[in-house]
């Protein structure tokens, strides 16, 4: 259920509405338009009746909301959401770009790749710490030391982190370094990891898991938002397909279709979408070109010897060269390339 409030009501009209949904035992979103606020209800089991809204002061409408996810829905919320990342928007008309190595393998190996990246004007950088991997054998990440290592490479550059979240336990420790959580492909349908993040007000990068649905992704991100944390960033990274050549399937369908039914941002990770290198410029450009918002890309120093994803990082001067194509193409996409080079490293 959706209450739509008339144009230029008084606070007192809003007040009354979300006293009135809590009065119920149902949770009240406010959701704040160019034209009017618009209340969601969550909480609720059934239908919500809607005249126990329409005749109250202030109040235009009481709709039901025909989609399973409510609250990331565009039927909810029409303005695009832009997500805040320190003095930096996710969302709307900039085109951003997270880059840096899959994993943090050394203070030196961060700090040496964050540098090369600022200088390029890359205002987010990537690296896990806590890494999720498939074999148990395999390298599981830094974890705290990384978290270090990333803290000083922020300090230096004036960068903003992303790294991913892997379960519970740490949450509230990765929280404390990161600028933006990531919660990678493994974690989607992981509910009390999303629903502890939604009580953080932290901006979250959500991957879509290896076999799910739009719908399913946006129900991921909906655990989230109706907890009450509305700065969620979406992220397409590929499907798992029949086809052996490359990694997983980039379904760059999923862009469009998120715009048409969220108005959540989407980014798209080309690295692990397609899990070779070679591939990355190609379908990062063609992601842009269907509307994406950002890209998030694994960039590495030395990709022969990375301790995990060389094989799908770029070297920096091809990232480079990417960026340059990317400058042409964003402003036929009405968007604007987030890179700032004005800023000098120390
Ligand atoms: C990653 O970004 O390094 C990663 C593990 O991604 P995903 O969760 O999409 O596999
Ligand atoms: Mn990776």
């Amino acid at each position: 259920m959706l209450i739509l409030m008339k144009p230029d009501v008084p606070r007192e009209d809003v007040e009354q509405v979300k006293e009135k949904i809590q009065s119920l035992g149902f949770r009240s979103h406010e959701i704040p338009g160019a034209q009017r606020i618009a209340i969601g209800i969550t909480g609720n089991k059934g239908r919500v009746d809607p005249d126990l809204f329409k005749s109250m002061s202030g109040v235009l409408d009481a709709v039901p909301v025909s989609k399973p996810f409510k609250l990331v829905s565009r039927e909810v919320k029409h303005e695009d959401t832009v997500v805040r990342v320190g003095a930096d928007n996710i969302g709307g008309r900039m085109l951003t770009v997270i880059a840096g190595p899959c994993s943090v393998e050394s203070r030196d190996q961060i700090l040496e790749i964050a540098s090369m990246l600022r200088e390029m004007g890359v205002k987010f950088l990537r690296g896990g710490a806590f890494k999720p991997r498939s074999s148990p054998y395999a390298f599981q990440g830094l974890k705290a030391d990384g978290l270090e290592f990333l803290r000083e490479a922020a300090e230096k550059t004036g960068m903003h982190i992303v790294t991913e979240v892997k379960d519970t336990e740490t949450l509230s420790l990765v929280a404390e370094y990161a600028d933006v959580l990531q919660l990678g492909a493994r974690n989607m349908y992981n509910f009390s990891l999303l629903e502890k993040i939604g009580e953080t007000n932290k901006p979250v990068l959500l991957k879509r898991g290896f076999s799910a649905t739009v719908e399913e992704l946006l129900m991921a991100a909906e655990y989230i938002v109706a907890r009450g944390n509305y700065n969620v960033i979406l992220c397409e990274r590929g499907i798992r397909t029949f086809e052996t050549y490359t990694r997983n399937t980039l379904d760059l369908n999923a862009v469009p279709l998120v715009k048409k039914l969220s108005h959540l941002p989407i980014l798209v990770d080309p690295s692990h979408g397609t899990g070779s290198w070679e591939l990355v410029p190609p379908m990062a450009q063609a992601a842009v070109a269907a509307g994406a918002d950002g890209l998030i890309i694994e960039v590495h120093p030395d990709p022969e010897k990375a301790l995990s994803d060389g094989f799908q990082s770029l070297r920096p001067d091809t990232f480079r060269r990417l960026m340059d194509r990317l400058q042409e193409l964003a402003p036929m996409m009405g968007k604007s390339l987030s890179l700032d080079t004005s800023v000098v490293t120390t």
